[in-house]
């Protein structure tokens, strides 16, 4: 039915600054997506076409899903509503035959009924399933379906996709050509200076926040960390804050709630509890 195809509601608020290290692509994204979006006429009035989708490509956990939400919530927030979708590649399949295509096709309809839209696809390579024969004939359905939608949409730039993928090898090439999926962003581990901005970021509102120099000292040692690994280093450390202040809530045989794994980072521990 058509319920599952309404625009997403933005109820979190992430904005760009609680992103760390990747300024450079959230001012390319902005003016490659999203101001076309809100201004087509004054791009339309120098003949720029903006791009029709665009990939996020990179290891997991470098922030491609966070820069398309904050995207979003920029949308949501801006005087002319931009509609955003969501769908995850794998969801997108189903055991019904022609049913993945149908529901393609609906997402795009509703896409440019409610424009400007932004859709993204997360796990875009999960389109691409690794072939067997049965599931290639249902792969390359898919797949046509795809680049028929967007070869449809007009060249007004009201719909732009956003893929993002961090197996861009396993991404069927026809999505890969001029006119579709044709800007590619490749998202790194985050180098040292980004490090830190990210521990800061996920810091930042603490009560005790750690000083400048600790910062920079553990993203100095963090060689190798993504985002997500950054964040969950500053849950660990506030989880252990909380274990050394408040050692009476734990009986002997309780297990401590969270252990991410990162504790070869001797710095992990930087709450001055
Ligand atoms: P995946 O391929 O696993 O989806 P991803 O690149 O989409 O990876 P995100 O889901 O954006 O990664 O990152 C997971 C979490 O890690 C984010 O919600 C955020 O809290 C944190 N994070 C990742 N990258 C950054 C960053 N550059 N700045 C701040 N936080 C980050």
């Amino acid at each position: 039915g058509g319920a599952d195809i309404q625009p997403l509601q933005i109820n979190e608020d992430i904005n760009f600054d609680d992103i760390g290290g990747l300024s450079e692509y959230i001012n390319d994204l902005k003016e490659m997506v999203f101001f076309p979006l809100l201004y087509p006429e004054f791009f339309a009035s120098y003949s720029i076409t903006p791009p029709r989708g665009v990939l996020l490509c990179g290891p997991p956990g470098t922030g491609k899903t966070l820069i398309a939400r904050a995207l979003a919530c920029a949308a949501s927030k801006a005087g002319q509503k931009v509609s955003f979708y969501m769908r995850k590649g794998a969801d997108v399949l189903s055991k019904w035959v022609g049913e993945a295509e149908r529901q393609l096709k609906l997402l795009f309809e509703e896409a440019q009924r409610n424009q400007p839209s932004i859709i993204f696809f997360d796990e875009i390579d999960g389109l691409a399933p690794v072939r067997s024969s049965k599931q290639e004939q249902i792969h390359n359905s898919i797949v046509s379906t795809l680049l028929a939608l967007m070869d449809g949409l007009d060249s007004r730039g009201q719909v732009v996709l956003i893929g993002a993928t961090n197996r861009v090898d396993a991404i069927d090439g026809a999505l890969r050509r001029p006119g579709r999926f044709d800007r590619e962003f490749n998202f790194s581990l985050p180098g040292c200076e980004a490090r830190a901005e990210i521990l800061n970021i996920h810091t930042r509102k603490w009560k005790h926040p750690p000083t400048r120099e600790l910062k920079e000292e553990l993203a100095a040692t963090c060689v190798g960390y993504c985002g997500a690994d950054l964040k969950a280093l500053c849950t660990e450390a506030a989880i252990r804050a909380f274990r050394e202040k408040y050692p009476q809530v734990y009986t002997s045989d309780d297990k401590y709630a969270i252990d991410v794994g990162l504790v070869n980072v001797e710095k992990s521990h930087f709450v001055e509890a």
